[in-house]
C-alpha cells in the first residue's frame, strides 16, 4: 500500500519535471531570427499619393507625392506598389481625371500599380467607368465604405463589385467603419453574391478582426467561393507587441495565409515600419513569401 501511494506522488512529479523541460525547451529555441529572412520583390498593395487638386496628405507629416512614395520605397526594399485614387459622388469629370492620373504614373512607373476609384452610388456611370479603367489597365478597385458614404449593402454597391469581377478587378474596401456594427455579415453576403469578384478587406476589419474568422467557417461550406482577401495595414501594426498579437496571427492561419496581403496604407503609415513590423511578427519565410509577393500577384493578376 505504502508503494502504491508513493508511486502515485512520483508520477505527478515527473509529469511536472517533464512539462517543465518542454517549457524550458521551448523558451530556449531561438525565435527566427528577422533578419535572416529575406524576401525577393515585396508587394505593398495599398498605398495613397495626393490627386490632382488635392493639397492635404492624408498624414500631415509625411507628403503623400509618388516621389515620396518612391524613395521609401528604396528605403525599406519595397519593389511594387499598388497606388489608389477615390473619388466623391456626382464628379463624374474629377473621378476620370483621377483614375487617369493613376493609370499614367502606373505606366510610366513600372514600380506602381494602378487601383482606380468610383463612387457607387453614381450607379450606371460606376459602373461604366469600371468597364472604362479596365480596359486601360486598372488592377483593382479601392472603395470607401465611411470616407465615400454609402451602405456595402447598397444594391449599387454590388453592381460595382459585380462589374468588377465582370473585368477581373478585385475591389478593395476600407473595412474599418465603427459606425458599422454588421459590416462583417455585409461583407459576407455581398461575397456570397458575387462569387466572381474577389473582394479585399483593407484592415482586416480593424479592431473587429476577431469576427472575420467567420469566413473560415463558410470555406468549409459549398456555397461560398473563397473570396474575400484581406490587406493587414493598420491591424498588424495596431496588435503589434499586444496581448491580441497571437490571436491575430492565430485568426489570420485559420483563415488561411493565401487570403492575406501585406500593405502600408502610406501615407498613414511610412512604409519602413510597416515592414518591419511584419518581419518581427513571428510568421514562418514561408508565410512571408505568400504576404509579401505571391499572394499579390495572384490576387491582383501582376
Ligand atoms: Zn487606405
Amino acid at each position: 500500500m505504502k508503494k502504491l501511494s508513493r508511486i502515485i506522488l512520483i508520477i505527478p512529479i515527473i509529469f511536472l519535471i517533464l512539462s517543465c523541460d518542454s517549457n524550458t525547451a521551448k523558451e530556449e529555441m531561438p525565435p527566427e531570427a528577422p533578419a535572416t529572412i529575406t524576401i525577393e520583390n515585396i508587394i505593398d498593395t495599398h498605398a495613397h499619393i495626393l490627386l490632382p487638386g488635392q493639397e492635404l496628405s492624408l498624414n500631415p507629416s509625411t507628403p503623400g507625392s509618388p516621389d515620396e512614395l518612391k524613395k521609401q520605397m528604396e528605403a525599406s526594399g519595397i519593389s511594387m506598389c499598388g497606388i489608389m485614387s477615390m473619388v466623391a459622388k456626382d464628379n463624374l469629370d474629377v473621378m476620370r481625371e483621377h483614375n487617369d492620373y493613376i493609370l499614367k504614373l502606373a505606366q510610366e512607373n513600372t514600380e506602381f500599380f494602378p487601383i482606380c476609384s468610383v463612387h457607387p452610388l453614381d450607379g450606371e456611370a460606376a459602373v461604366a467607368e469600371v468597364e472604362r479603367v479596365a480596359g486601360l489597365g486598372a488592377k483593382g478597385l479601392k472603395l470607401h465604405p465611411f470616407f465615400q458614404g454609402f451602405d456595402p449593402a447598397d444594391p449599387k454597391v454590388y453592381a460595382v463589385v459585380a462589374a468588377a469581377g465582370k473585368f477581373g478587378l478585385p475591389v478593395i474596401f476600407d473595412s474599418i467603419s465603427a459606425s458599422d456594427g454588421g459590416a462583417t455579415g455585409k461583407f459576407v453576403d455581398m461575397a456570397l453574391a458575387n462569387p466572381n469578384t474577389k473582394i479585399i478587406l483593407a484592415h482586416m476589419r480593424g479592431t473587429q478582426f476577431p469576427e472575420t474568422l467567420l469566413f473560415s467557417v463558410f470555406a468549409k461550406g459549398p456555397f461560398y467561393k473563397n473570396n474575400v482577401f484581406f490587406d493587414m495595414s493598420a491591424v498588424a501594426d495596431l496588435y503589434y507587441e499586444s496581448p491580441k498579437q497571437e490571436e491575430l496571427m492565430w485568426t489570420m492561419r485559420e483563415i488561411g495565409i493565401d487570403q492575406f496581403l501585406f500593405a502600408s496604407d502610406f501615407p498613414v503609415f511610412d512604409l519602413k515600419p510597416a515592414r518591419e513590423v511584419m518581419d518581427e511578427y513571428g510568421f514562418s519565410k514561408e508565410e512571408l513569401q505568400k504576404l509579401y509577393h505571391d499572394n499579390a500577384i495572384k490576387i491582383f493578376d501582376l
